[in-house]
């Protein structure tokens, strides 16, 4: 009997073998694909001028969640760790049919038409606006409108965030997307007051400071290097394109059955499949959870790559990102530009870009490649002028897994976890948090409950 059996193998998956190799715990970690890593997946293209790294899924991470940076350095890779660059320069929202620059400077905010006068206005009189007294949970659209104003969700924050998270603001959990905003409203009593005080922190701090480390990380190969690296240094039973038949409770654990007929019994089970799937292969051991998990809504999402000669994608202003709110009714949520942002990723005389979808129209991720390709090629020549066909287009598509976390979603998340029949767990993007660094944090902390 294994002491843990972990299910799924993406970045939550892995984390969690790791931990538990580092605690000598027995384990198997299973996988459906045939390759490791989820939505962590590097394709690397050999070009007739050298290579072009992509990143399907997520392509950088924060290291002000040490999670994912730490992570990096235990596995040796810290070497490898490159500056994505400032994630915020030559941002744009679309407006009408029109990109407009996010304006981040005081000038260009004063000067920028993306908000009214007033809007504006209400936005400068954040400081004084009453901090939330209570911790509970709240949309992100109310939190913003609350401090900023109306114009500012519908017009910045909420196409950023809105973006990022591929979700509606009216219904996302602020206490789950950002918990920073919450946290500083609560320390200081606003936003702004905030971002100086944590300046001033930030300076005294930084005598005391002994690591240095870039504010996003990225990796020169693509993100793929870590879990690649992972795998090759984790030796527990690491299992591909394994299909679980049922899972069925035993006297001391439980037994995973799989499509070959072979089991596999461990005392405890940590499941980082995203919850909808694991809704699934709960419904034999504990309905009452299942049904719960079940509830979590996931979305489709996706991204495509194009990679075009240099010429052939000039535009008329320099964008290195252009998220498009959902009221514009396009077919994608948001364009960057990979190689102005990380020259390293492709050849000198090519771009590359990466298209976001799934969000506004979720039936875009299900369109064939060509449809696709077809679809993303008329978006990219109506709102940035681009018209020549790509040299190369490099699709990933995740159909229903990309969580939402609605308001309250913590709290639903606490309450099934206490429920849940003894030994298992619950790890990953559709609980804590979906970034890179919370799901290692939850693999991790999964196993680190097991061993106590
Ligand atoms: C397009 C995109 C861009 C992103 N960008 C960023 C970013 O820049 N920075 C950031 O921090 N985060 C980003 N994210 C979020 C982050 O990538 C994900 O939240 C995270 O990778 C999810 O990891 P996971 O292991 O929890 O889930 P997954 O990666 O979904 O892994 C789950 C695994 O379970 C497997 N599985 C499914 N069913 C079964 C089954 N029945 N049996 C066994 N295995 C099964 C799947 O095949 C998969 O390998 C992005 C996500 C997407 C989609």
């Amino acid at each position: 009997m294994l002491d843990i059996i972990i299910i799924g193998g993406g970045i939550t998956g892995l984390s969690a073998a790791w931990e538990a190799q580092k605690n000598d715990l027995s384990f198997a970690l299973l996988e459906k694909e045939n390759r490791w890593g989820g939505k962590v997946h590097t394709e690397i293209i050999e070009l007739p001028e050298g290579p072009a790294i992509i990143d399907g899924g997520p392509e950088s991470f924060l290291t002000r969640k040490p999670e994912a940076w730490d992570l990096a350095g235990e596995l040796g890779l810290h070497d490898q760790v490159i500056d994505p660059g400032g994630e915020t320069r030559h941002m744009y929202i679309l407006d009408g049919g029109t990109p407009v620059e996010v304006p981040l400077a005081p000038v260009k905010f004063a000067k920028s038409r993306l908000m009214s006068g007033r809007g504006k206005l209400r936005m400068m009189f954040e400081p004084f606006q009453p901090a939330k007294k209570d911790a509970a949970d709240e949309s992100l659209a109310d939190f913003v409108t609350r401090r900023l104003g109306r114009e500012a969700l519908d017009k910045m924050i909420g196409p950023i965030l809105g973006g990022i998270y591929n979700t509606n603001p009216d219904t996302q959990s602020i206490l789950v997307s950002s918990p920073i905003m919450r946290e500083m409203e609560a320390e200081y009593g606003g936003l702004f007051k905030a971002v100086i005080g944590r300046v001033f922190a930030a300076r005294k701090n930084k005598a005391v400071e002994t690591e240095k480390k870039p504010r996003f990380g990225a990796f020169s190969n693509g993100l793929q290097e870590m879990t690649d690296e992972m795998v090759k240094q984790l030796n527990g039973d690491l299992r591909l394109g394994v299909e679980i038949t049922k899972i069925e409770k035993e006297a001391e654990g439980y037994r995973v059955v799989l499509e070959n007929g072979e089991a596999l019994s461990a005392r405890s089970l940590i499941f980082s499949t995203p919850a909808n799937v694991t809704a699934k292969l709960l419904e034999n051991v504990d309905k009452e959870s299942a049904k719960k998990l079940g509830e979590i809504v996931h979305q489709n999402i996706g991204t495509t790559t194009f990679i075009y000669k240099a010429d052939d994608a000039q535009t008329a202003i320099r964008i290195h990102g252009l998220m498009i709110p959902r009221r514009e009714k396009r077919a994608i949520d948001a364009i960057t530009f990979t190689s102005l942002k990380m020259p390293s990723r492709a050849p000198k005389d090519y771009v590359m870009l990466r298209v976001f979808f799934g969000g506004s129209k979720p039936e875009v991720a299900e369109m064939s490649d060509a449809n696709l390709q077809k679809t993303v090629q008329g978006e990219l020549a109506e709102l940035i002028g681009i018209t020549a066909d790509p040299v190369q287009t490099i699709p990933f598509k995740w159909l229903k897994s990309f969580p939402q976390a609605n308001v309250g979603h913590l709290e639903r998340v606490g309450e099934i976890e206490k429920t849940l029949p003894e030994g298992i767990y619950l790890a990953g993007s559709s609980y804590r948090g979906i970034g890179v660094p919370d799901c290692i944090q939850q693999g991790r902390q999964a196993v680190k409950k097991v061993a106590r």
